[in-house]
């Protein structure tokens, strides 16, 4: 456990899945915690009420509200962009406002609330994107997009880790591999197709990636930035 007593969180993305498990870890480590949701009323409405966590519905594909969002939560200790989408399909067919929704989430959010978090952030300031293994590796085919913007998010954390780092404010990126979510069930049909690329052939917990964010976001890694983190039982390796 890490003690975060005292300090302002907020997770883009919190109400399921990777985003909930860091959103719990937080909230037990002590800190203040607000997380923002799209969709799911009744899970960020019972995740609020176990943590104490505050639940805000804010659509991450609208840029304008994503900077809202952040302005809003005052002086951050802790940025977390969890909020992606996974648009798998044949790259002939996929339809192009499809793509461009998810390049909306799972890119432009994290640009646009990482710049808005700095703005109001003080020396120690934390900033955590939650890429994927497939920004480095795509092994299979119909997943192109997704991993476009996966990729996107690395260049980005090196280089906003120049822009801020003069002001002690840190920027990583957290590449988790295939985890039991919503998104990818660790018993659904493309499990086992999934475990072949990994050393350790089972999914991630959420709760195992939240642990590398809460290193992160906390005292020992005042001087790691511009940094990918890849948590994935070897998928990449
Ligand atoms: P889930 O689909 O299970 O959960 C996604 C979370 O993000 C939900 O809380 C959802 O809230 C929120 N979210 C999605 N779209 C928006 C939006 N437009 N605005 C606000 N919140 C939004 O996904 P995971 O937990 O599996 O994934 C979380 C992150 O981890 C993503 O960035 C994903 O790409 C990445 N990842 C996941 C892997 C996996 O195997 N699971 C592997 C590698 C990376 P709501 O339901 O309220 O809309």
């Amino acid at each position: 456990m890490t003690d975060f007593t005292g300090k302002n969180v907020l997770v883009i993305g919190g109400s399921r899945g990777i985003g909930a498990a860091i959103v719990r870890r937080f909230a037990h480590d002590g800190a203040k915690v607000a997380f923002s949701y799209a969709g799911s009323a009744d899970a960020a409405a019972a995740l609020s009420a176990e943590t104490g966590a505050e639940a805000i519905r804010s659509n991450a594909a609208e840029r304008d509200a994503v900077i809202e969002l952040v302005r809003n939560r005052g002086k951050l200790d802790v940025l977390v962009v969890n909020a992606g989408t996974f648009v798998p399909g044949d790259a002939l067919e996929i339809e192009p406002d499809a793509i461009d929704a998810m390049i909306d989430i799972n890119i432009r959010a994290p640009y646009h609330a990482a710049v808005e978090a700095a703005r109001r952030m003080e020396e120690g300031g934390r900033i955590i994107v939650i890429g994927s293994v497939n920004g480095d590796r795509m092994p299979f085919a119909g997943a192109a997009a997704y991993a476009m913007t996966k990729s996107a998010l690395q260049g980005m954390a090196r280089g906003l880790a120049r822009d801020f780092g003069p002001r002690g404010i840190t920027v990583n990126i957290v590449q988790p591999g295939p985890t039991d979510t919503d998104m990818n069930p660790g018993n659904g049909p493309m499990s086992g197709f999934m475990h072949e690329f990994m050393a350790i052939k089972r999914h991630a917990t959420g709760d195992e990636i939240a642990g590398m964010v809460v290193y992160l976001a906390g005292p020992e890694a005042g001087i790691v930035t511009g940094a990918l983190h890849t948590i994935d039982g070897g998928f990449g390796a």
